[in-house]
Parts: structure tokens; C-alpha cells; sequence
């Protein structure tokens, strides 16, 4: 059945890919985003009459016309070089934005979905990260803005759950790549990837042997459709298993790209997570969600679109 979706931050990296599915999906997508680190080229393929884009800073009131069956609340910046460069938006969007966008679920009696992130864990100090495990976040280092911000979007969703019943549902996403990131966003696989194709020195910063969960965006995306359509309003950890070190990242990149840069080391980032993989038990048992996309395979089609973006 059609259903008529309101997605905040649509022009950012997931949110168009979300855009892309929804509407695939045959549903109607009204898009905000006020496009301070989402890009309006990731969106302007959307050219379809269930498409509506509206320019809007979501920590202002939203007025939307007429029926709305879901609010997807994906704006915020998300790299750790954006939020550092923009300290105060992202912590209005994490908190007056998820208020703003939680009210317009209220008042339209539609189902609110939350992007949350891996970072509630912080630097984790149980691992894998199960959803149960409550984090180790230092509040006022410089990913504290992020981390804090969507801890409190995390509360005030499970609030707005409780006091006013809004079915509400809070997606854990950890890293997650693919076409559309920005191609210096800051995040390791497009830098790595850029660097790498320009033949530039490849920076890991600290030693390396740090280790992520990278998740390709099209297994992201269906989890979070599964979480949407799902009875479930338990949060849930959305990402990819395989864990890997920064270094092998690094040298995948570097192979598959051909490049003949060389890696180099520079500072770790204060406070970087010393790991990060997801437990996602729940995900499997709830909503029957595993990833199948390899990494080989979502480099590959990564290191495509960087290529044919840098022409
Ligand atoms: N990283 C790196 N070089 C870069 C960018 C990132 O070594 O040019 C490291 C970063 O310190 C972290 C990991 O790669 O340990 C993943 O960083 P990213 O910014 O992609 O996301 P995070 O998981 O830290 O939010």
C-alpha cells in the first residue's frame, strides 16, 4: 500500500538512498533538508511526481499539509569532520530537530523513525555492541556534540513513545558506505579512495589497528524499510559484522584501486572508538535482516562512483 513518507535530511548520503526506495516502493516521499552538509545533486535524479522537496532547517517547526503515514528523521551531519566543523547544528538537530520532527508524528498519528548511530556506544568497552550495553561517551569531547545529541534524540524518541504513544522505532546505525558520500567528507572510504586514485599519500590516523564494521548502503537501507514496517519499537543495531582494522582498509583500497600511494600515519583523532562491530541478533530475530553485500563487491562499486565523480 502507497504511503505518504516525510524524510528529514533527504539530501544527505542515506537519505537519498532511502528517497530512491521509498519511491521505487510507490510510495509519496516529501524530502526537508536545509542542505548545510547534504548535497541537492544527490537528489536531483528525483524528478517524479511522488517527489516533493521542501529547503527547511528541521529545528524550525515543520508544517506538512494533509495525511502523513511515517516520519523518517535522518538530517544531521554525520561525519566526525563535519560535526566538528559545525558543533552547534548538529547538536539542535539531534535535539530540536527530533523534537520538531517527533511532534509532526504526533499530530499526523504517523510512525517515527529515528537514525541513531553506533556512537550512543561511544568507545565501547563491551564488544561486539549489543543494543543492551549503555556506552561510554565522553559528553564534552569533541564528538561529544554527536554522540550527546543523539543520545538525547534517543530519549526524547522513547518518550515521545511512552507519554504521548507515538510508535516509534530508533535505528543503530554503525558505518555504513557507497555511492553518494561526499568525496571529502572527512570518513575513511572516500578518503581513502580519493587519495588513492590521485596517487596522494593514503592517512590512517593513529596506528591503524583500530577497527570499524563497514555496512554498503543498499543493506543498510533495507533494514531500515524492515524497521519501518516492523511491529517492533525496541532499538536496533543496523550495520555489518565483519570487522576490520583501518590498516586493511587502507591496503583493500590501495589494491583494488591499483594506486601506487603509499599509506602514512597521522594523529589519532581524540577520543576515535578503538573498536566498533555490531552484535545484530536482534535485527536477525526481529526483523530477519542480515547484510549480503561483500566488501569486495561495495568497494567496488564505491571506488566506480568516486572514479566517475572525479572524472
Ligand atoms: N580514519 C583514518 N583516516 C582518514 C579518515 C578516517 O584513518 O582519513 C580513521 C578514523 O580515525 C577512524 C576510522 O578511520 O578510526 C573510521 O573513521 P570515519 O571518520 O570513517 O568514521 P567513525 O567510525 O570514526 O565515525
Amino acid at each position: 500500500m502507497s504511503a505518504r513518507i516525510v524524510v528529514t535530511g533527504i539530501a544527505g548520503f542515506i537519505g537519498s538512498h532511502l528517497a530512491d526506495r521509498l519511491l521505487n516502493q510507490g510510495h509519496i516521499v516529501i524530502g526537508l533538508d536545509n542542505l548545510l552538509t547534504g548535497s541537492a545533486d544527490n537528489i536531483k535524479h528525483l524528478d517524479h511526481r511522488r517527489f516533493t522537496f521542501i529547503n527547511h532547517d528541521v529545528t524550525e517547526h515543520i508544517s506538512i499539509d494533509g495525511q502523513v503515514d511515517f516520519v523518517l528523521h535522518w538530517a544531521s551531519p554525520a561525519s566526525p569532520t563535519d560535526y566538528l566543523e559545525w558543533p552547534i547544528p548538529t547538536l539542535k538537530v539531534g535535539a530540536l530537530g527530533t523534537h520538531k520532527a517527533l511532534g509532526l508524528a504526533k499530530a499526523k498519528g504517523a510512525t517515527f523513525v529515528l537514525a541513531s548511530t553506533s556512537e550512543v556506544y561511544g568507545d565501547p568497552l563491551e564488544h561486539p555492541q549489543a543494543e543492551s550495553y549503555w556506552g561510554n561517551v565522553n559528553p564534552i569531547g569533541p564528538r561529544g556534540v554527536y554522540d550527546e545529541a543523539k543520545r538525547f534524540a534517543e530519549a526524547i524518541t522513547v518518550a515521545y513513545y511512552r507519554y504521548h504513544k507515538v510508535n516509534a522505532k530508533i535505528a543503530r546505525i554503525f558505518n555504513t558506505y557507497g555511492p553518494r558520500m561526499r568525496i571529502r567528507d572527512g570518513r575513511a572510504i572516500p578518503t581513502f579512495i580519493a587519495q588513492a586514485l590521485a596517487g596522494e599519500n593514503i592517512t590512517v590516523f593513529g596506528t591503524g589497528n583500530q577497527t570499524r564494521s563497514f555496512c554498503y548502503i543498499s543493506d543498510l537501507v533495507d533494514g531500515i524499510i524492515r524497521l519501518m514496517e516492523s511491529s517492533s519499537n525496541e532499538p536496533v543495531n543496523l550495520g555489518n559484522p565483519k570487522e576490520m582494522t583501518i590498516n586493511a582498509i587502507a591496503q583493500q583500497i590501495v589494491a583494488m584501486t591499483g594506486s601506487r600511494s603509499r599509506i602514512i600515519h597521522r594523529p589519532l583523532p581524540i577520543d576515535d572508538p578503538k573498536v566498533r562491530q555490531p552484535d545484530i541478533t536482534r535485527a536477525r530475530e526481529l526483523l530477519g535482516w542480515v547484510p549480503h553485500v561483500t566488501i569486495d563487491e561495495g568497494l567496488r562499486r564505491t571506488i566506480d562512483y568516486v572514479k566517475q565523480k572525479i572524472g
